[in-house]
């Protein structure tokens, strides 16, 4: 058997050809819970689709320790079933130089089904050679993509687990996330008058000036070291011989620092608020925040852990400052102690998204050497 046609590629090959576009992920919790099955472990779907809009919920399963280890903490296994568009009709393509593409057409899945094979490859292993481990948890979630739309709608109640791995860190081998930050989305509407431009115009109230005086005063793009503001849309108006009515603004902002995020949120509106006033126009608002930043300090034990595996497989450890948050955000909110580590994705989110089969391989390694930690 060479690597290229070992069973853990065929099962990577097996997942990506699953349609499981955010919110889709139907399919795919079907296959990942007959694939558990297989292993004799049983997956149950909590209730969050209703919640989220999903066409399925999470899948949960709790794989009791061996014998001899069965009292020890479990540890928590997250990979997300969803992918970004274009993700319908997949068609991964292995070369001979052990790349794994898509056919150009859509993303590959390897964000983040690298994962989700690497999981089950080792469950599989470790169940096969009846290797001794403590209890394990996996969680299999959906609309990550979505800014962690299902972790965000999971029970953590059920988790039992202290430490967790999430696999979603789009770097070399050997990286983890250090730090994601906090992510907040916002819609500014401006609500002015509208009149006729040309028989009356000042009975009108332009909320689109205001909207425009208010973006040109803002700090857009690297505010600071840690933080980034952008404006996304801005639509306004209805014709040329109107004065617009409303403007609606819609934006992010990320920091590093959940407080910065805060603060310049605050800055954003009263901007929004003072160019409204001199015009007389009205301000209102709408702001999500999606994730909460964290940083993994140095003592963190899933850290720790990570790194001495990584030292075991001869696999430099490298940090990283991610602008991206994962499921990991969520886990580390219910203070269980989380890392995001890097599976091989590289160019994720776009058609010429890749992995290789050697990386998947050491990915399937590390899994396996957590699990048996
Ligand atoms: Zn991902």
């Amino acid at each position: 058997m060479n690597d290229t046609d070992s069973r853990l590629v065929r099962l990577f090959l097996t997942l990506t050809r699953i349609d499981a576009e955010s919110f889709h992920e139907r399919e795919m919790a079907q296959r990942l819970t007959a694939l558990l099955a297989e292993l004799g472990v049983r997956a149950a779907m909590d209730d969050s689709a209703s919640k989220t809009g999903s066409d399925s919920g999470n899948l949960y399963s709790y794989i009791p320790g061996s014998p001899d280890r069965e009292q020890e903490k479990p540890f928590l296994f997250l990979a997300h079933m969803d992918t970004v568009a274009p993700g319908r009709g997949k068609k991964a393509v292995l070369h001979e130089d052990g790349t794994i593409t898509s056919d150009g057409q859509t993303v590959l899945g390897a964000d983040d089904m690298t994962a989700a094979a690497a999981i089950l490859e080792a469950l599989r292993i470790i169940r096969e050679e009846n290797r001794s481990h403590r209890p394990l948890e996996v969680l299999f979630t959906t609309a990550e993509e979505a800014y962690t739309v299902g972790a965000s709608a999971f029970d953590f109640t059920k988790i039992h687990a202290r430490e967790a791995f999430a696999f979603d860190c789009s770097d070399r081998m050997g990286s983890y996330s250090e730090t994601e930050p906090t992510l907040l989305s916002f819609t500014i509407t401006v609500s002015g008058c509208a009149a006729h431009a040309g028989f009356e115009p000042e009975k009108g109230i332009n909320a689109l000036q205001a909207a425009a005086r208010t973006i040109a005063k803002l700090p857009l793009g690297r505010p600071d070291d840690h933080t980034t503001l952008n404006i996304g849309t801005l639509t306004a108006g209805t014709g040329t011989n109107v004065v617009p009515e409303k403007a609606v603004l819609s934006g992010e902002i990320r920091s590093l620092i959940h407080e910065d995020a805060l603060a310049l949120y605050e800055r954003t509106l009263q901007a929004a608020r003072e160019e409204a006033e001199r015009i007389d126009a009205a301000v209102e608002e709408h702001h999500t925040i999606h994730l909460t930043a964290y940083r993994i300090p140095p003592e963190d034990p899933a850290l720790v852990r990570y790194q001495r595996v990584l030292s075991k497989l001869g696999v430099p450890a490298y940090s990283k400052v991610q602008y991206g948050g994962s499921d990991i955000n969520v886990v580390r909110r219910h203070g269980i102690d989380g890392i995001c580590i890097a599976n091989p994705m590289y160019l994720a989110h776009t058609t010429k998204e890749y992995t290789t089969v050697s990386e998947l391989q050491l990915l399937e390694q590390i899994v396996q050497e957590l699990m048996l930690s």
